[in-house]
């Protein structure tokens, strides 16, 4: 058997769709469960959607995701050029081929630079009068000049049939598929037409891309046949939908969340943890199992687990999956990736984010939430003296009122201002007091924070503040309560 080669082909758009990244993935994978090779082709055949950078943020975010390429426009693997634009001087030879043997044929109307890819100018029932030109006429009219396309011309008349990895037998009926333009009056393939002679040139063995291809799939297997190439096995892979608020399903967008990596990386996931999440948005490994390396989905992943279903971008368990992947970091390197999202820098904050990020590295989902969950750090929000109040610790304003100036005298002369004494000295504050342990907590935290949930306790929090600012947030408490 020949090696195994698949191929990630993104049209360069600026950014990556989670949708194209799990392309991405699922071929990467493919190839690696395999011993085979994964090569990069950037698909910029529709010049008019052309965006600067684009081509970096691909390499960026394959890198990134540890999707290393074995090929592609950085790597010569002996296949390229690797840039479909690149390759514009070599398609006409294999279209005029197409021309020679009667699968194709030159058509000279004047709209269409207008068509797409998707929507042809004649319908499929409906054909071209240029199909029926006399094909020496056509010739003489291309040698003289005349502007063209080159269109594919299907025998309307048979049933195609292939069969998919995920989605299984196909059959569609030829009478619907329109006679695609292959080249463009300047030479350029569509995507319809390079795909075909690109994978066959690059020796590409499975196809992987998304399911919005499989209709016209039909069209590229009749193009492998018409040149006697041996058509490769197609994976498509179903649509990722996404949940909105009122619980109706539709393809992933905006309006559902992030769907850029670049946009999730930002909003503090985890590339790892984004990579995980996705291989698992259309793929099982058959057992309940839900973490997994880069390295282990490659030994465990297999086309026979892919699912034909739509998946449901669930941005919920994906909070769940790299909070587990933050838990996972050492501590130093949840450190260094946490803290560009605090926003403490130049600020009295900023000295002490080691120990700020040893409260939060167990109790943080996605790291944008950082900013929130220390904001009470760099200013004490406004609170209301009911926050005292609190059952299980028997704390509430009264006792609060009572209790604060003794805990305040005591922590002013502590001696050694950190979390282990402070919390030192409200235990030993409770014993005498004959009260739980919990009551001085409560009441001193609340006192300092201001709120009702902070990472870390009283004695954390306060060595973070200092004694200055710990013992003027106090103060600030006893004044409230009156
Ligand atoms: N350039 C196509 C896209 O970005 C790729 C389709 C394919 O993989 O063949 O959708």
């Amino acid at each position: 058997m020949s090696t195994v080669r698949t191929r990630f082909a993104p049209s360069p758009t600026g950014f990556m769709h989670v949708g194209n990244l799990r392309t991405a993935l699922y071929a990467w994978l493919l190839a690696r469960s395999e011993g085979g090779k994964f090569i990069l082709r950037i698909e910029d055949t529709d010049q008019a959607r052309y965006v600067a950078n684009a081509v970096e943020v691909i390499y960026a975010t394959l890198k990134s995701a540890g999707l290393e390429h074995d090929e592609g426009p950085d790597k010569d693997g002996g296949f390229g050029p690797y840039i479909q634009s690149e390759r514009k001087g070599l398609y006409r030879e294999y279209a005029e081929k197409l021309v020679e043997s009667g699968h194709a044929y030159y058509c000279f109307c004047e709209k269409c630079e207008e068509e797409s890819d998707e929507d042809s100018i004649h319908e499929a029932s409906a054909l071209c009068p240029c199909a029926a030109m006399d094909a020496a006429d056509a010739k003489a009219k291309v040698a003289s000049g005349v502007p063209h396309v080159i269109r594919q011309r299907i025998d309307r008349s048979k049933v195609s049939s292939f069969t998919d990895a995920v989605f299984g037998e196909i059959q569609i009926e030829n009478k619907v598929l329109d006679d695609q333009i292959l080249l463009k009056q300047d030479n350029m393939p569509t995507y319809n037409f390079a795909n075909v002679v690109d994978d066959h040139l690059m020796n590409i063995t499975h196809v992987v891309r998304g399911s919005e291809y499989l209709s016209s799939t039909p069209k590229y297997n009749l193009l492998y046949e018409a040149f006697g190439w041996e058509i490769p096995t197609y994976v498509h892979l179903p649509l990722i939908m996404g949940r909105d608020a009122e619980g109706n399903i539709s393809k992933l967008s905006k309006r559902h969340g992030s769907v850029s990596f670049e946009n999730l990386v930002a909003e503090g996931y985890l590339p790892e943890a984004i990579v995980n999440y996705i291989a698992l948005l259309g793929w099982s490994p058959k057992s309940d199992r839900e973490i997994f390396t880069l390295e282990e989905l490659g030994s465990a992943f297999k086309i026979s687990g892919l699912n034909k279903s739509p998946a449901v971008f669930d941005y919920d368990k994906l909070r769940w999956m790299n909070s587990e992947y933050i838990k996972a970091l050492a501590f130093e390197d949840f450190a260094e990736k946490a803290k560009p999202f605090a926003n403490i820098s130049g600020t009295p904050l900023e000295s002490a984010w080691e120990k700020i990020a040893a409260l939060l590295h167990g109790r943080t989902e996605v790291f944008s939430e950082i900013p929130e969950k220390i904001a009470f750090l760099l200013e004490q929000p406004e609170y209301g003296i009911e926050l005292f109040t609190h059952k299980k610790s028997k704390s509430d304003a009264g006792n609060t009122r009572e209790d604060l100036p003794e805990l305040r005298k005591r922590l002013a002369e502590l001696e050694v201002w950190n979390a282990e004494n402070i919390s030192g000295l409200l235990s030993e504050f409770a014993a005498e007091k004959e009260v739980k342990a919990g009551r001085p907590m409560w009441q001193v935290r609340i006192a300092v924070s201001g709120c009702a949930v902070t990472p870390g306790g009283p004695g954390e929090i306060m060595e973070i503040l200092g004694r200055e600012e710990s013992l003027r947030r106090i103060g600030n408490a006893l004044a409230k309560l009156g």
